[in-house]
């Protein structure tokens, strides 16, 4: 299956996904119950949660925080990881341009 990719950058290298606070959750469920996605799962008979696929998590998206009355998500800054992708895909397109465009040092063949 080919890699999903996010603005031309491979998913699996952006950071993306909601954290968990345990010192906050209650355990209400309520964010898996909302999310589409199944980035949470829920573990050891249902008593606990954990971002078991973040990979899933919609990029930016931060919707299930807004079910989370004990404000127990987070989710990485914003404008670091616009910056991040934008680094990322300029070494893709770097990458897919090949090594002919690269320019070779004096002296080398
Ligand atoms: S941020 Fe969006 S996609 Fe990601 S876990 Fe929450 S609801 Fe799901
Ligand atoms: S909505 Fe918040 S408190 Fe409820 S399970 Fe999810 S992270 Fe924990």
């Amino acid at each position: 299956m080919a890699e999903s990719t996010f603005m031309g950058v491979p998913r699996s290298k952006i950071p993306w996904a909601p954290s968990i606070d345990y010192e906050k959750c209650d355990f209400c469920m309520e964010c898996d119950e909302f999310c589409p996605h199944r980035v949470f799962e829920r573990r050891d008979g249902d008593v606990k949660l954990v971002v078991a696929n973040p990979e899933n998590c919609v990029v930016f998206c931060r919707a299930c925080a807004k079910t989370c009355g004990p404000d127990a998500l987070s989710f990485p800054d914003k404008p670091a990881t616009v910056a991040l992708i934008k680094r990322l895909r300029a070494a893709e397109t770097a990458l897919q341009a090949g090594p002919d465009t690269v320019d070779k040092k004096e002296g080398e063949e």
